[in-house]
């Protein structure tokens, strides 16, 4: 049985991430931040995709003077989804210059490995603690393997190395970032920042990795823990490093907020991870956002392909069409529908779904018989199938989904 681990709840914009509050979806923008226009587009793109917190670059003096503006815009839009600032090298700077970019955001992203070096770090690390006192907002200690802490590093290492039994330098590179974490958390506190407004993440590209660091952070502390990989890749490898990392995580009771981050196709569409991050969580049960769609792989009884672009076009409807549901329907997001590919197991599984269509496979009667509820109620047939089928599941989700203007 799984078991959620406890944390505190921090509030991000009004999004509580940690406690019992629903496991948060989020994603981050790749525009230029001072190209507003660009950036509102985007960050509305995602929030519509249902991310539920969008992180935004800050890096120069220019991006930060956009953020306000950039908030201002999404508001008078009606896009409410709180913006958090990826801050690195010059944060405390910025964070001191533009005080309207301050107070725009929602939390800070600090990364503990290059907020300054040498005997610059601390004081520059304080600098953006401050501010995030200064302006009542949660931070983010997000630690990335990439840019571990040297200073960090080099001492845990040389101590390995004088110890009589070393341990591996893997194993010290894990325990250096699960380190950099609690420390910068430890220091944050003493600085003023609120214990239950701190959000730890320890960002690595292996799965081994990410599991092993989550369990360790997991098992010191209770602050709320973003999970997500870096660098987890392009297309499928990307989705596949993630949904391994994130899934075995979660399953252990572990992540109160996840983001998968993929690097895009060229021209390829930045809502995808907000879509896999949906998906993981709704496919382990954890959470609803839209209508599952269980079809077949198809086999050797579905030669044409018939069979898929009919399944592509039901997922694609479904997804068109939930934005809308979603504001007018109590419960849509729980349906499943089914669309099978032939008699084997077509009416079995279509009885199991919420509304399901049994196509025929080769040599099988052209006739598609769909089930609702369990019970066959009407047999398609012809060249209209897919829009006939569509039509079905929109008067579904008419009838047995309370309005929300009716309650
Ligand atoms: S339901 Fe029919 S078409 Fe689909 S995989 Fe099974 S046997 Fe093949």
């Amino acid at each position: 049985m799984r078991q959620r681990r406890k944390s505190v709840a921090a509030v991000v914009g009004g999004v509580r991430v940690g406690g019992d509050a629903p496991i948060v979806v989020q994603s981050m923008t790749n525009t230029d931040t001072a190209d507003i226009e660009a950036t509102v587009r985007q960050v509305r793109e995602l929030a519509r995709a249902g991310s539920e917190l969008v992180r935004i670059t800050v890096n120069t003096d220019e991006a930060a003077a956009a953020v306000p503006r950039i908030r201002e815009r999404l508001d008078q839009s009606g896009c409410t989804v709180p913006l958090i600032g990826d801050f690195h090298f010059n944060g405390h700077k910025l964070l001191k210059a533009q005080p309207g970019c301050a107070e725009a955001l929602a939390k800070y992203r600090i990364n503990p490995g290059n907020v300054g070096r040498g005997s610059k770090r601390d004081p520059q690390f304080a600098e953006m603690i401050e501010a995030a006192c200064r302006y009542r907002k949660p931070v983010r200690i997000g630690v990335n393997w990439g840019s571990l802490d040297s200073d960090l590093l080099t001492r845990m290492m040389d101590e390995n190395s004088a110890s009589p039994q070393p341990r591996s330098a893997n194993e010290i590179m894990r325990a250096a970032v699960v380190e950099s974490c609690l420390q910068s958390a430890a220091r944050a506190e003493e600085l003023g920042q609120p214990h239950d407004a701190i959000v730890l993440s320890a960002k690595v590209s292996g799965v081994q990795d990410l599991i092993a660091i989550y369990s360790e952070l997991a098992a010191r502390c209770d602050y709320p823990l973003h999970v997500g990989l870096t660098e987890a890749g392009m297309g499928s490898k990307g989705i596949v490093a993630s949904t391994a990392g994130i899934g075995v995580l979660l399953q252990a009771g572990i992540g109160d907020t996840i983001r998968v981050s993929l690097t895009p196709e060229p021209g390829g569409d930045r809502t995808l991870e907000v879509i896999v991050a949906q998906e993981i969580l709704q496919t382990m049960g954890l959470r609803s956002f839209m209508p599952m769609v269980i079809a077949c792989p198809g086999c050797g009884r579905t030669t044409s392909t018939y069979f898929q672009e009919l399944a592509q076009s039901i997922q694609g409807h479904i997804r068109q069409r939930m934005p809308e549901w979603r504001k007018a329907y109590v419960g849509v997001e729980e349906m499943n529908v089914a669309v099978m590919g032939c008699v084997v197991n077509g009416p079995g599984e279509s009885k199991h779904a919420n509304i399901g269509i049994s196509l025929p496979g080769t040599g099988e009667r052209p006739v598609a018989p769909v089930y609702e509820d369990g019970e066959k109620t009407v047999t398609l047939k012809g060249e209209r199938i897919a829009e006939e089928f569509q039509d079905l599941v929109e008067k579904y989700v008419a009838r047995h989904y309370p309005r929300r203007d009716a309650r």
